[in-house]
């Protein structure tokens, strides 16, 4: 087996306001996001103490953009312009000394995430506060984040890669396709993807952690984030069978229609290109295929027309 000299870890998180603004009420205010934040903190830090090669990078899924928290300036806009931090240079290069004496990366990696997320929540206008999140595209962004680093790494030197989504808002059947297929590109690019959930089920994610080897798992409480991040999503993935983890889930593989965007146990299949329909339509809307009707065979016609006359 080769040696694998570091690892990248992408976490994206949710950062739906409508989800954590409800969980918020509906849990006598025990789960807020910046708690959460806190914990996927440690996390992202203990992983980078794992050792000195790992890399890491930070997506924020919101309701309408994802958002690279770290390391910053991968996206053209910042979320905040002000006009008065003009004299502040934004080209910094490398890590400013820290007050407390604590590692120099950790300090930057903190205070960078949460005024990011602040501004990203605070930033956000009233009509575009949606239900869930744009996971599909965040996944997107953090694939073609791995292929870079990727790319970039010195002859000889192995990384792996993995992907974990931390997510609570319900999940968008209208992603369906966009998120499949950055979940086989995923499995292509051998990134294993870990599901932490903290709200309700995720079929999608089920079925995207069940593909490329991950660990999917629902959190029974979100108190316990820190503790089943690192005690679950710590580990590099060669190394998981090792420990003792929660049991695979049952995973629900419906998939949803291309009409409707519903999930479907039984539909029709187009056998030109393979897009599902819930209901029979004459021609396919994805390849515009038309389907020839096959009228009631010849012979009975014939028996029909004598038994008319
Ligand atoms: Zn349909
Ligand atoms: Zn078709």
């Amino acid at each position: 087996m080769a040696d694998i000299q570091c690892s990248l870890l992408v976490i994206i998180i949710d950062t739906n306001p409508v989800w954590w603004g409800q969980h918020f009420l509906q849990d006598n205010n025990q789960c807020d996001l910046f708690g959460c934040l806190d914990s996927i903190l440690v996390f992202a830090n203990s992983h980078l103490m794992m050792k000195h090669g790992n890399q890491l990078a930070i997506i924020a899924s919101h309701t309408n953009q994802s958002y690279f928290l770290y390391p910053q300036g991968k996206t053209e806009e910042p979320v905040v312009t002000s006009d008065t931090n003009s004299e502040t240079p934004t080209d910094e290069i490398g890590p400013r000394p820290s007050s407390d004496g604590r590692y120099e990366l950790f300090t930057q990696v903190d205070e960078q995430i949460t005024t990011q997320v602040k501004s990203l929540i605070l930033g956000a206008e009233e009509g575009q506060l949606y239900s869930d999140c744009v996971v599909a595209g965040s996944l997107a962004m953090a694939l073609c984040f791995i292929h870079r680093m990727e790319k970039q790494m010195h002859l000889g030197d192995k990384m792996s890669s993995r992907i974990l989504v931390i997510k609570g808002s319900e999940d968008n059947p209208a992603q369906y396709m966009n998120f499949m297929n950055t979940v086989f590109s995923a499995q292509k690019q051998n990134v294993v993807m870990d599901g932490c959930i903290l709200g309700k089920d995720s079929s999608l994610m089920q079925q995207a952690c069940d593909i490329t080897g991950g660990t999917y798992l629902k959190l029974p409480s979100i108190n316990g984030l820190l503790q089943y991040l690192l005690c679950v999503f710590l580990p590099d993935p060669d190394v998981r069978h090792k420990f003792i983890l929660p049991a695979r889930v049952q995973v629900d593989y419906r998939a949803a229609c291309f009409c409707h965007r519903n999930l479907i146990d039984i539909g029709y299949v187009c056998s030109v290109c393979l897009s599902i329909f819930c209901s029979f339509s004459p021609i396919c809307s994805t390849c515009q295929t038309t389907f020839k009707f096959l009228g009631p065979p010849k012979i009975l016609k014939k028996k029909m027309k004598k038994a008319v006359m």
